[in-house]
């Protein structure tokens, strides 16, 4: 038998709210939107889903705890109707705010803008108005159970509590699913909003955005890696290649930095194993500005003359 608490990275004492959030969590992280074509990905996240699908339903966790092996392993359709929208933003919670990530550049967080992003949002299904049931129908109490919700069987003088599957213990059925949102009550519809960012702005930070239904969005920030630039906290750190007799001549060249160019000088005899810092040119927060840490590495011709040669050594003489 699988264990579910391992592949949910939980302990058995873990709450509800510990598992749901552990779940969503993992499911993010391989969700196949975000990575694509990985097949490793896909079998974890397959995993994960078929072990909330069990610990995140308080009737199977218990069978599943109590060692009721058979049951779970020929349920084959543990992951029909999957649907990760759902599961991961909607909990039936309706007051939970919908989370996403937001990726921005370096150049972002210091200069701010508009970015437009596309989300999906949950809205009220028109065709049934949330009630998962086409128009005109009602509720039929379920005849597997009776009504009960949970049917009783005995076994080695035990007596087994299962919860009805037919109604998945509400002890009523719905007959006839809404056919535009498929008994989901709601639809998710992709809705393209603009995220504000005022700089400085950096990595952990929430904004939050209302839809044009009012829904409230909520968008975590994440600090892209940069092209050029290495990040350490508000230091910024970068490798320039330099001939190595402009190293040794000095010379002057442009440095393209977040938001503008600089003229730098490299100066004469300088030694690769040195940093180069340009003060209070790093990254600004809102009390604090970093440096920047420039290191030059010398670069060497491919071929050299016989003439080169003989001034080098001329050189190395001195
Ligand atoms: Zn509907
Ligand atoms: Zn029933």
């Amino acid at each position: 038998m699988k264990d579910y608490y391992k592949i949910l990275q939980i302990d058995k004492s873990a709450s509800s709210s510990e598992i749901k959030n552990s779940y969503k969590r993992l499911a993010m992280k391989y969700h196949p939107d975000r990575n694509q074509g990985d097949k490793n990905s896909e079998l974890k996240f397959k995993e994960i889903n078929e072990a909330y699908s069990v610990l995140g339903d308080e009737s199977k966790k218990y069978e599943y705890d109590n060692g009721k092996e058979s049951f779970f392993e020929e349920d084959e359709n543990f992951n029909e109707g999957f649907d990760f929208f759902k599961d991961i933003f909607d909990f039936g919670d309706k007051e939970e705010d919908f989370n996403f990530r937001l990726e921005i550049t370096l150049e972002e967080s210091q200069m701010g803008g508009r970015k437009f992003v596309k989300v999906p949002i949950s809205r009220e299904c028109p065709s049934c108005e949330g009630s998962t049931r086409e128009k005109g129908t009602s509720l039929k109490r379920c005849n597997i159970c009776d009504g009960n919700g949970f049917i009783r069987s005995k076994k080695n003088f035990m007596n087994i509590q299962f919860t009805c599957e037919n109604c998945k213990g509400e002890g009523f059925y719905n007959p006839s699913i809404c056919k535009v949102c498929h008994g989901e009550g709601h639809l998710l519809q992709e809705e393209e909003v603009c995220v504000k960012l005022s700089a400085p702005i950096f990595e952990g930070e929430e904004i939050f955005v209302k839809t044009k239904g009012g829904q409230k969005v909520n968008f975590i920030v994440r600090l892209k890696e940069h092209s050029f630039f290495k990040r350490e906290g508000l230091n910024l750190f970068c490798d320039i290649k330099i001939f190595f007799v402009d190293m040794i001549v000095g010379k002057e060249f442009d440095l393209k930095l977040l938001n503008k160019t600089l003229k730098i000088k490299i100066p004469r005899c300088s030694n690769p194993d040195k940093n180069f810092v340009l003060k209070r040119l790093g990254l600004k927060s809102k009390t604090k500005t970093g440096d920047i840490f420039v290191k030059f590495i010398p670069t060497f011709p491919k071929v050299i003359s016989n003439k080169q040669i003989n001034i080098l050594k001329k050189f190395s003489k001195y």
